[in-house]
């Protein structure tokens, strides 16, 4: 349905663009590790779509730092566009972000959690040490779980809040930026080509915090989907990757529009397509 409103309305506008969510409204978006890549994307996404949100939260580690001036820039232009500081692997730094964001929203809870942020060091099984696994579990894992559970309370209110009846990105959702390389069914297919054991792991799990958190938010209408956004040309991804971070992220603003009950403890790609687990 937003594809379709999409497509009326680039006619209308003869624009060229092939971004969705055109006709859904998200009233509040937060995205973690928004400082680069694709969470950067996102949210430049999000602050270009004709019905923006109220207010997009771009939360990054460092956002007085180098790699914060390209988001920081934004501000300027988009009023709705509010900078959090946010390790994901800080519990002190999750719930101050948590606070600032609901003092924020003033009353109104969040909408749309993308828990984006992720790292993807080499490793091999030779070289796997117990500090490299920890590490990426810390990120990749722990980061989304601890960012979910100090959101929670946000998410529930606008679950509730919300007039929509079933479940969507526009009343509650949290999204868990997955991959491909975390699918054991899908394992054979890349592991010699792109082993990365820790990041593999890693990933497994939070398709499984994602169906956790799926059956454990069901009753409050709180949406929760893995995505695997592609292999995208951005630091973590590297230039031979198939595709630009423009390529997936439209891929995936379509995606966030059409998700439903459907996809509710799935994962899916940028493009659609459910992936098995
Ligand atoms: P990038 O390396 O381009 O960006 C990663 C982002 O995560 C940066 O903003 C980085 O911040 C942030 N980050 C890393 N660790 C933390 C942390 N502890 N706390 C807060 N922020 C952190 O990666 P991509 O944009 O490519 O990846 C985004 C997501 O998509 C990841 O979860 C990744 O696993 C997933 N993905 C990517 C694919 C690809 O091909 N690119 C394929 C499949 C999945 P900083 O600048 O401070 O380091």
């Amino acid at each position: 349905q937003c594809v379709r409103q999409q497509d009326r309305q680039e006619q209308q506008q003869g624009s060229g663009s092939k971004e969705g969510m055109a006709g859904h409204q998200c009233g509040s978006v937060l995205v973690t590790g928004a400082n680069r890549g694709i969470g950067l994307e996102l949210v430049k996404r999000f602050l270009g779509k004709p019905n923006p949100p109220k207010t997009v939260f771009a939360t990054c580690r460092d956002p007085e730092g180098a790699r914060g001036q390209e988001l920081k820039s934004l501000t300027s232009k988009h009023p709705n566009l509010k900078i959090l500081q946010l390790e994901t692997t800080d519990p002190a730094s999750v719930e101050a972000a948590a606070k600032k964001a609901e003092a924020h929203l003033g009353g109104s809870g969040l909408n749309l959690l993308i828990n984006n942020a992720g790292i993807m060091p080499p490793c091999t099984l030779e070289s796997a040490t117990s500090k490299d696994m920890l590490d990426v579990y810390n990120t990749n894992l722990v980061g989304p779980m601890l960012v979910s559970k100090a959101f929670l309370p946000l998410l529930k209110k606008a679950a509730h809040a919300s007039q929509q009846k079933g479940m969507s990105c526009g009343r509650a959702a949290i999204i868990n930026m997955s991959t491909i390389l975390g699918s054991i069914e899908k394992t054979p297919e890349s592991y010699f080509f792109i082993p990365v054991v820790s990041y593999r792991c890693s990933k497994t799990a939070l398709n499984m915090l994602t169906k956790c958190q799926s059956m454990g938010y069901k009753e409050e209408g709180i949406l929760c989907t893995a995505v695997h956004p592609g292999w995208v040309k951005t630091e973590l991804g590297s230039d031979q990757a198939d595709l630009t971070v423009e390529e997936s992220v439209n891929g995936i603003m379509n995606v966030l529009c059409n998700l439903s009950e459907k996809q509710h403890g799935v994962l899916v790609t940028w493009e659609g397509k459910v992936l098995p687990w």
